[in-house]
């Protein structure tokens, strides 16, 4: 073949989006009706952003037309800058702000900017899978620490311990966790930062869910803990302000900075190479983080998020044949199937099997970088009635699967 692939992309993978969605897709187009609840993207199961971002964004469509400066707009960083000293992260100054098409391009660049062929980045197993894949397209090695599901889900320490190496270069951390749901502890914080501390790691902190908290979850941003360690952290308004679709999101760099200067210059380098981030979305930054937070209420044990959160836990835990530990944040499960029902030797399989025979769909856990076929997500944006459904016809199919 004259054009092939190049091959960058040999491991590079993001399987939410891969043959499964394609075949959906078809059947889509057969006319069948598909419960889809594979994706995290709030606005088509309803949830209308703020009417303020809105009309700002509106308003402000004729002083968008020219690209920005290349990290963003000044008002909007500013914005940022605020969010985070409120927050206690100490020593943070404009410059230290890159405004991104979505928290992705900014994974994409902060990885971009860091590492050669053969550097080492700890990831967690299951991992949103964007940040295996960058570590793989930028000539990186992904090295998958797994995460307890016995211990809520936290990272186990130990096992980042054995899998540094002098390679190390980083630590992602995805906090509250998609898939999981996790939600960290301060202590166990205080521990993943002492690592990164003894080994020269800089962490990578993706914290997009940071205000979609139950119960009495409370989220720590870890880049409040030490500054003698170089922090990333990645927020944007994807999730909480339920815009995705605006592509806007923002990476901090904090602590140890005077140890960085040459990486800041690299992130420099591809902010200025990509221009900027969309101009009209940046205008929604500054109204969102500092208007009113509607997600707040959202989350409460009587919100729509509440509500469906504790509504998929309760039925998932009643279902034979799985177990789920209870999402703290985010807007996700990551049910197990236990091994008696089901035999499952290709999750991706099982998805396809499940989508074409209840028309549900749903991502295998192979998808998230999680070793074992045994695992599947779902999101908790649909209404309960969807969700009901959906899990019923999880429950009934589990029961007589076989591969
Ligand atoms: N990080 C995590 C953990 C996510 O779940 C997502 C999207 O689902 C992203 C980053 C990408 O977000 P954005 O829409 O800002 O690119």
């Amino acid at each position: 073949m004259r054009f092939r692939k190049s091959s960058k992309l040999a491991h590079v993978c993001y399987d939410i989006r891969g043959p499964v969605l394609d075949e959906a897709r078809r059947m889509e187009e057969d006319g069948q009706h598909i419960l889809k609840l594979h994706i995290g993207n709030p606005a088509p199961f309803g949830f209308d952003a703020p009417a303020e971002i809105l009309h700002d964004v509106i308003h402000n469509l004729p002083s968008a037309q020219g690209y920005s400066d290349s990290k963003g707009l000044f008002s909007a960083r500013k914005a940022v800058m605020q969010y985070y000293q409120q927050r206690q992260i100490s020593g943070i100054e404009l410059d230290d702000i890159y405004l991104g098409n979505g928290v992705s391009e900014l994974i994409v660049m902060a990885m971009q900017a860091l590492l050669d062929s053969g550097d080492e980045v700890l990831i967690p197993a299951p991992d949103y899978p964007l940040w295996t894949a960058s570590v793989a397209l930028a000539g990186g090695t992904p090295v998958h620490y797994l995460c307890d599901e016995q211990a809520l889900w936290f990272p186990d320490l130990a096992d980042i311990r054995r899998k540094i190496t002098p390679n190390t270069r980083a630590l992602v951390l995805i906090n509250p966790n998609n898939p999981t749901g996790a939600v960290y502890s301060r202590e166990l914080l205080l521990d993943l930062v002492q690592i990164a501390r003894e080994h020269g790691l800089m962490i990578l902190a993706d914290e997009i869910y940071d205000q979609i908290l139950y119960d009495d979850a409370t989220h720590i941003s870890v880049a409040t803990l030490a500054d003698d360690v170089l922090f990333l952290t990645l927020c944007g308004l994807s999730k909480s302000w339920r815009v995705a679709g605006f592509r806007s999101g923002w990476l901090l760099v904090s602590g140890a900075k005077q140890q960085a200067k040459s990486y800041i210059e690299g992130l420099d380098m591809l902010a200025n190479m990509r221009l900027c981030p969309n101009v009209p979305s940046q205008y929604a930054i500054q109204t969102a983080l500092g208007g009113h937070q509607s997600i707040k209420e959202l989350i409460l044990p009587q919100g729509r998020l509440g509500l469906q959160r504790n509504r998929a836990y309760e039925l998932l835990s009643a279902t034979p044949g799985i177990s789920c530990v209870k999402p703290m944040g985010a807007l996700y499960a990551f049910p197990k199937i236990d091994p008696k029902h089901g035999s499952i030797v290709n999750d991706e399989q099982f998805v396809l099997d499940l989508l074409r025979s209840e028309k549900l769909l749903v991502v295998q856990g192979s998808a998230f970088n999680w070793p074992e076929p045994d695992h599947f997500r779902l999101v908790t944006l649909p209404h309960i009635d969807d969700l009901e459904q959906a899990i019923e016809r999880m429950g009934r199919f589990i029961q007589s699967y076989r591969q």
